[in-house]
């Protein structure tokens, strides 16, 4: 009965559409395995680039030391490259069916962090008024929305009030710092004080963004915050 149900409707890949002979998470066993290629090393707690956890000296990797750093801690799904990164491109597309997957993958990675237990909002990363009107969705805010916790809450106060250049990969690190200063604010009568927070993304490539809201969290009261992101790109920072 299976067999002639593939045969009427053969699974595909939820990500290339190449069929699937083991089926695990909607993907084939290419992609699956180009993902856990990408998911499974140990990173620096801090700033989320690849580390030996020997490298790691008081919860930080070489790289972050006399760093300034506004969110405490990032978890991470994988590495920005090979499957994890064409289905994250494909998910900002359009294809916002890929949240199961990429939902799976952002669990996987707040369930295995050291601060999972005591958040107390999910803040995605948002997007300006203007380029949301052209997507159509947050993809943050999406993704937000597939993460499973007891009792932590969503909360959209953090909001972008400036329209800021997109940044490819070329960019330096100082321009993308400029590009974001004083992008974000939190909205007037907000809950935000006192409370830990996790900011939500897709992608941390300097880190210039999440930075930024951190710090504009941290100003409005927020006792902590932390990151959770798909992907890691850009393994060199400075
Ligand atoms: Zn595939
Ligand atoms: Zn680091």
């Amino acid at each position: 009965m299976q067999s002639l149900n593939q045969l009427l409707w053969p699974a595909v890949c939820i990500n290339c559409k190449q069929s699937i002979c083991e089926t695990d998470k909607n993907l084939c066993k290419k992609c699956w395995d180009e993902l856990l290629d990408c998911t499974g090393a140990d990173y620096c707690p801090r700033c989320g680039r690849d580390a030996s956890r020997y490298a790691i000296v008081e919860g930080v990797c070489p790289d972050c030391q006399g760093k300034e750093i506004h969110f405490d801690h990032i978890a991470r799904g994988g590495v920005y490259r090979e499957a994890l990164q064409q289905m994250i491109l494909s998910f900002k597309k359009g294809r916002t069916e890929l949240d199961l997957t990429l939902g799976f993958l952002a669990n996987s990675a707040l369930h295995g962090s050291s601060f999972a237990g005591e958040i107390e909002f999910f803040v995605p990363v948002p997007l300006h008024w203007s380029r949301r009107l052209v997507r159509g969705y947050n993809q943050s805010l999406v993704l937000t929305r597939k993460l499973k916790h007891a009792t932590a809450k969503i909360n959209t106060e953090l909001v972008r009030i400036r329209r800021t250049k997109s940044q490819p990969a070329m960019v330096s690190a100082t321009a993308r710092v400029r590009n974001v200063a004083g992008a974000f604010a939190v909205r007037y009568g907000h809950k935000l004080a006192g409370r830990k927070i996790c900011l939500v993304d897709d992608i941390k490539t300097t880190g210039a963004t999440l930075n930024e809201c951190a710090k504009t969290l941290k100003k409005a009261g927020a006792s902590k915050v932390v990151a959770l992101v798909l992907a890691v790109a850009g393994q060199k920072m400075s």
